[in-house]
């Protein structure tokens, strides 16, 4: 009866156990990603203004090419975010002033635009990437937020990249991840492996109302852009620090196992974390302030309906 009772015992602490492990492991891969309750004024949008302050001609256009459309459960941008579904774009932006043309990002192309999809619905659209292959050769500058391979597609893959390699503004950081994202099957441009790296450790400005600060944590290589229109409307593009926007009200990131999925090498999150309450808190000081978010489409949409992102290049 005793070895009974013992045998039952044995069994119970083991089913506690297993629901133990169990819970922290859901609660440490999918739900712990809560940003800290402060830090450091990492965006500082003052020391930005400063460098832009005497700047004439600011940029008269801020475009937007949705290169790819796809959507994914929410949760997996934000955790503990729900199964519904959230429209994911793939874009890439175009910053125009009087005497200057700005480009930032590369998005994807048709072939990783099918590899990366997450749903049945995802979408390429093949005369926006032609905009934005073309735009490369139109502009005075080009740049990435980050190195990542959905952020470098018509840089790397481009089909004669020597037409525009010279006004590429890559870091070491972004330019060392290229090899990786050459044409299937081919190595990468020699011209792109030989890029003269433009490196930053403070803001700089780049352009007439346009400034580029170093933002490592999501990459090595992530950068963001602060930008004035000559209208006085401000935006922050921030890359893919956050996925969504409600990443920075509800102060939360992506689910630890995302980052082990998807990112090599992985984020630095604590980093990151830092950077969505900066932002966060960010976002409250400057109501004003346009942040942009590479991916999250429900508020690109909503930036084209207010006329703060034009759709299409020209
Ligand atoms: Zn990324």
């Amino acid at each position: 009866m005793l070895g009974l009772l013992g045998a039952k015992c044995a069994v119970l602490r083991f089913v506690v156990l297993v629901l133990v492990v169990l819970s922290a492991s859901i609660w440490w891969f999918l739900l712990d990603a809560r940003a800290p309750g402060e830090a450091a004024n990492l965006f500082d949008v003052d020391v930005y203004r400063l460098l832009i302050e005497d700047d004439e001609d600011l940029p008269t256009a801020v475009r937007v090419e949705l290169v790819g459309q796809d959507s994914a459960p929410r949760f997996a941008g934000e955790a503990g975010g729900g199964f519904s579904q959230w429209p994911l774009y793939y874009t890439a932006f175009q910053i125009v002033s009087p005497i200057t043309t700005t480009v930032i990002g590369g998005a994807v192309d048709d072939l990783t635009a099918v590899e990366i999809s997450q749903s049945p619905n995802a979408s390429f659209d093949a005369e926006a990437y032609a905009r934005l292959s073309a735009s490369y050769r139109t502009a005075d500058q080009i740049y990435i937020t980050h190195e990542h391979v959905d952020h470098v597609m018509a840089i790397t893959r481009a089909k004669a990249p020597e037409a525009f390699a010279d006004k590429l503004r890559l870091t070491t950081a972004q330019i060392e991840a290229l090899p990786r994202f050459a044409p299937p099957g081919q190595d990468l441009a020699r011209v792109l492996k030989e890029l003269t790296p433009f490196d930053i450790t403070d803001p700089t400005r780049i352009a007439p109302g346009v400034v580029v600060a170093p933002a490592a944590g999501h990459s090595p290589g992530s950068l963001v852009f602060f930008v004035r229109r000559n209208d006085g409307a401000e935006y922050l593009f921030i890359g893919d620090i956050v996925w969504l926007m409600t990443n920075i009200e509800n102060l939360s990131t992506r689910p630890r196992l995302l980052q082990y999925m998807f990112f090599s090498p992985p984020e630095d999150r604590e980093t990151v974390l830092a950077q969505v309450r900066a932002l966060h808190d960010l976002a409250k000081a400057e109501p004003g302030l346009t942040i942009v978010a590479d991916h999250d489409g429900g508020h690109i949409d909503g930036l084209i309906e207010a006329g703060l992102l034009e759709a299409q290049f020209e």
